[in-house]
């Protein structure tokens, strides 16, 4: 990995018991409030992605709000939100998902998105792959012509990916 994606990497801070016991939570407002490690972050993943043909970057609440803003306003394209339950306010598409207790939706205005659309989907942080799943099966009501899935974190061990089991392309800037 090259240097400077390194050292944006070691700025990321592990807090232990949070928010429950037993997790480490990855918390990257360390990385973010460098402006160094910012700018290595949008560089990188403009480089990525300017050249896919992408039409709108999806974030998901929240965290994937930061970096997707950013990244769109770069690569010149849209943004859309993928939100958490009595935050949209017209017609929307939902998924339910299943959290270690109970079940979570998520939400994606009916005309936030068409099948012309090539999309970049970004979160922080893929761990079991539950909220992504999900939202690549929000995405999927759109018959959209590509999807591309980006997290800024893979935690390996928790195997996530292999929970999305989806024909995308799924890259993460740094692995644990
Ligand atoms: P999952 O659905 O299990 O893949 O969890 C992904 C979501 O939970 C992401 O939106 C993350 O923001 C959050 N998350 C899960 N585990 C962690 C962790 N260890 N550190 C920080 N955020 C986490």
């Amino acid at each position: 990995m090259e240097v400077r994606l390194q050292e944006a990497k070691d700025s990321i801070r592990d807090v232990i018991d949070f928010p429950k016991k037993g997790i480490v939570f990855k918390d990257i407002t360390t990385m973010l409030k460098d402006a160094k490690h910012l700018e290595t972050l949008v560089d990188t993943l403009y480089n990525q992605y300017k050249d896919k043909g992408i039409t709108k970057v999806v974030g998901l609440e929240s965290r994937g709000f930061i970096l997707g803003t950013v990244l769109a306003y770069r690569l010149g394209v849209g943004f859309v939100p993928v939100r958490k339950p009595g935050k949209l306010p017209s017609p929307t598409y939902s998924e339910k998902y299943s959290l270690e207790y109970g079940e979570d939706e998520i939400f994606i205005h009916q005309d936030a998105l068409d099948s012309d659309d090539v999309v970049l989907l970004h979160d922080d942080l893929l761990a079991t792959g539950g909220t992504a799943k999900a939202s690549i099966d929000l995405l999927n009501r759109f018959n959209l012509k590509n999807v591309f899935v980006n997290f800024l974190i893979e935690l390996d061990f928790l195997k996530g990916r292999d929970k999305l089991a989806t024909q995308y392309e799924v890259d993460s800037v740094f692995h644990f």
